[in-house]
């Protein structure tokens, strides 16, 4: 098989009121099974898109998965725009109407008329059951001029009864197209500290195309992540295939990864924290709570983050530093954040403490970015350890990248009592 096509139907859908997250689901479903999803479309309901559609997924697909627009209602239009597409008759299907009929019966309600329409499918179509719902699906296998074929299975739009159908017949189905035994691994590899062109430079080729294992980079708010992708005959297949990428990215990248998979920053550090046996509070100016909401999430029964301070003004800040400290180096200096993490260690009695300053606006001093000063106070040096950097930009975007600077920190110095 070459390649497959998702395609999702509806109003709700081209308007932007729900969000397509069955697409997503049936591809990463359908990588899974070693299919390899090349497009993928929306389409409004109306009855010339989907036949257009229909007709060029069919062209250029092996397989095409759609969902949605299999109800009973006039703009329900997939059993006419297929039927269309591939020039085929409407064809009643007495058993499906007979399951449709005893669906309702079972629920003490009479069939809708219009109802009918839903045991209608294109002549040579096998039915797809949906056990929880009044949609059957499609399996239709369309012959190609050129002596290929494209087989189409058409589920409706309801997440749940999709998912079922799904598990239940495509996922045997397409396991036997493709000969089963194939199957697409990633693994995600999560590295912070560097740009992306940097972090790049440091990978001996890995990132080029037609490279096996592929190797993807991504960045989300300074987050990297490098993607290892490859297809083989199992799970240990593929592990043994990505095993070498994975152990060059770590050799040549070192402390900059903390992570695999879905870890965040906070989880890094909580990990570390939890085997050192410490202790952590923090004390926030700038960030406004980020750092604490994200270190609760990360240690949810309180084990080593133990709580911290927020403080949104100067008068505020005067719970953690004295008022001279911030008159004789100003708002964003590392003395001052210094003092707020000392002061909140003493104050939460743990080991170690962690500050983020104020953040500098983003309109003063006509653009040229101002700074952000971190600050990691622990017992073993009164001093502790301070960090600061420029900074420019929104509010939604400072926040995220000043408390994954301040993890950062703490991070690297766990990493260095270790
Ligand atoms: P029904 O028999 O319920 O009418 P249907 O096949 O006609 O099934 P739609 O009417 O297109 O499906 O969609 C039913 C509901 O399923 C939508 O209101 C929406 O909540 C959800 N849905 C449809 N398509 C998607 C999609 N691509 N991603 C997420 N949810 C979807």
């Amino acid at each position: 098989m070459k390649y497959a096509e998702v395609i999702a139907i509806g109003d709700e859908l081209t308007s932007g009121l729900r969000l397509d997250t069955n697409s997503q689901w049936l591809s990463e479903r359908l990588g899974e099974l070693g299919v390899r999803v090349m497009y993928h479309a929306t389409v409004g309901d109306d009855l010339a898109a989907n036949v257009r559609v229909f007709r060029e997924a069919i062209a250029r697909a092996d397989l095409v998965v759609c969902t949605g627009g299999l109800g009973p209602t006039a703009d329900d239009l997939t059993r006419p725009a297929l039927a269309d597409a591939v020039g085929l008759d409407l064809i009643q299907d007495d058993a499906a109407l007979a399951t449709i009929r005893s669906m309702f019966a079972r629920r003490k309600r009479e069939m809708p008329e219009r109802n009918v329409s839903q045991a209608q499918f294109p002549a040579g179509s096998r039915v797809v059951p949906n056990p929880h719902g009044t949609a059957p699906g499609i399996d239709l296998t369309v012959a190609r001029k050129n002596g290929t074929s494209c087989r189409v299975f058409a589920l409706p739009g309801v997440p749940a009864e999709m998912r079922e159908m799904w598990h239940v017949t495509l996922a045997p189905a397409i396991s036997e197209m493709t000969g089963g035994g194939r199957v697409i691994r990633h693994r995600r590899i999560k590295c912070f500290g560097v740009g992306e062109s940097d972090l790049e430079n440091m990978l001996p080729d890995l990132i080029r195309r037609g490279r096996e294992p592929t190797v993807g980079i991504t960045v989300s708010q300074a987050t990297i992540t490098l993607r290892v992708t490859t297809a083989g005959s199992s799970d240990a297949d593929c592990a043994q295939r990505m095993a070498p990428t994975l152990q060059t990215i770590r050799d040549c990248l070192g402390d900059l990864v903390f992570g695999e998979e879905d870890d965040e920053l906070q989880h890094a550090v909580v990990r570390m924290l939890k085997s050192q046996g410490l202790t952590l509070s923090v004390a926030e100016w700038g960030s406004g709570g980020l750092l604490s909401q994200w270190l609760s999430d990360a240690d949810e029964a309180g084990e080593c983050f133990l709580g911290g301070f927020i403080v949104r003004g100067q008068r505020q800040s005067q719970l953690l530093a004295s008022p001279n400290l911030l008159a004789e180096h100003g708002l964003h200096s590392t003395h001052l954040v210094q003092a707020m993490a000392q002061r909140c260690r003493e104050q939460f009695a743990t080991d170690m403490a962690l500050a983020i300053s104020a953040f500098p606006h983003s309109d003063a001093d006509g653009g040229v970015p101002g700074r952000v000063a971190f600050a990691v106070a622990s017992e073993s040096d009164a001093g502790g350890e301070t960090h600061d950097s420029p900074f420019a930009g929104h509010p939604d975007i400072l926040k995220p990248r000043a408390a994954k600077q301040a993890l950062d920190l703490l991070r690297k110095r766990l990493l260095r009592r270790q």
